[in-house]
């Protein structure tokens, strides 16, 4: 759920790049002349995304009746995210646009693929749209699978057209126990409407998010809590409230809707934590 650059890249110019090698005359005959068709699905995809509209696309079990979903997810497949294909170039600039090769929909895992906004084995003609392709890691790629949204509040968050980094949303709550654990939310500003808010949370439960940080969490309090033992064992609750505050500070400038701000925000805000509760994370 974080912003990327748009692709600077054409739809027309990466779908000419890819089919440039097609051997078989009829096929490289049809794919050229639905060059317009695709050009215009671009065209259609990037004003609605631009007005989260995109659940108003209607899906189409072919391109115009000339190409098949078949005959397009291979243009994909092998014609831009095969190693040595002609598009290839294009799949790697996408990529490569996130900072630290960061998954942009979770925010944590390292990108590995490309994940279609709209399923390529329902919307053929923009298979090889740039607008449609976004870096994703593994899980967040396995997890939305081929789905589509049918309302807006089903649409998810869009890296390239839809910008959620300015406000705090993601919180976690300190659960007090042995060991001391840590929940991850959706907490909504209070600007978001009831669209933005529904759509977040859906995505949200849709990656298994509260899970995910929830596990990388455990693992980082595991390691601060024999920190806080060798250090603060024989008290000093001001002290470690500092520590906490002053790291969740400078996560947040990297990230201020990151599993680790939050987290570090949620320890410093817990007194049972500050007060001893770390010693708890030892197992
Ligand atoms: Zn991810």
């Amino acid at each position: 759920m974080w912003k990327l650059p748009k692709p600077e890249q054409t739809a027309e110019d990466v779908f000419t790049t890819t089919i440039s090698k097609v051997a078989n005359e009829d096929l490289k005959q049809r794919l050229v002349s639905v060059t317009a068709a695709i050009v215009g699905a671009s065209i259609e995809f990037d004003d609605a995304a631009s007005n989260n509209e995109i659940h108003t696309i209607a899906p189409s079990a072919n391109i115009d009746g000339i190409v098949t979903v078949k005959e397009m997810s291979r243009v994909y497949t092998g014609r831009l995210a095969a190693k040595g294909a002609p598009g290839r170039t294009v799949y790697d600039e996408l990529m490569a646009a996130p900072k630290h090769g960061r998954c942009p929909l979770c925010g944590q895992h390292v990108v590995s693929t490309l994940d279609h906004y709209l399923p390529k084995t329902q919307f053929p003609a923009l298979a090889v749209a740039p607008w449609n392709l976004i870096p994703a890691c593994h899980d967040c790629n396995k997890a939305k699978s081929d789905v589509r949204p049918l309302t807006a509040s089903e649409e998810t968050i869009h890296p390239y057209y839809d910008d959620i980094e300015g406000e705090p949303w993601l919180v976690a709550e300190v659960v007090e126990g042995t060991p001391a654990a840590l929940r991850f939310l959706v907490s909504p500003p209070a600007g978001w409407s009831e669209i933005l808010t529904s759509r977040v949370q859906r995505q949200f439960k849709m990656l298994n998010l509260a899970s995910r940080y929830a596990a990388k969490a455990a693992q980082e309090l595991t390691e601060l809590s024999d920190l806080m033992n060798t250090n603060y064992a024989d008290g000093g609750a001001d002290d470690v409230r500092s520590l906490l505050q002053s790291t969740a500070n400078s996560c947040r400038l990297v990230n201020v809707n990151g599993w680790r701000t939050a987290s570090y925000q949620a320890l410093a805000d817990s007194d049972w934590y500050c007060r001893g509760g770390f010693a708890a994370g030892v197992a």
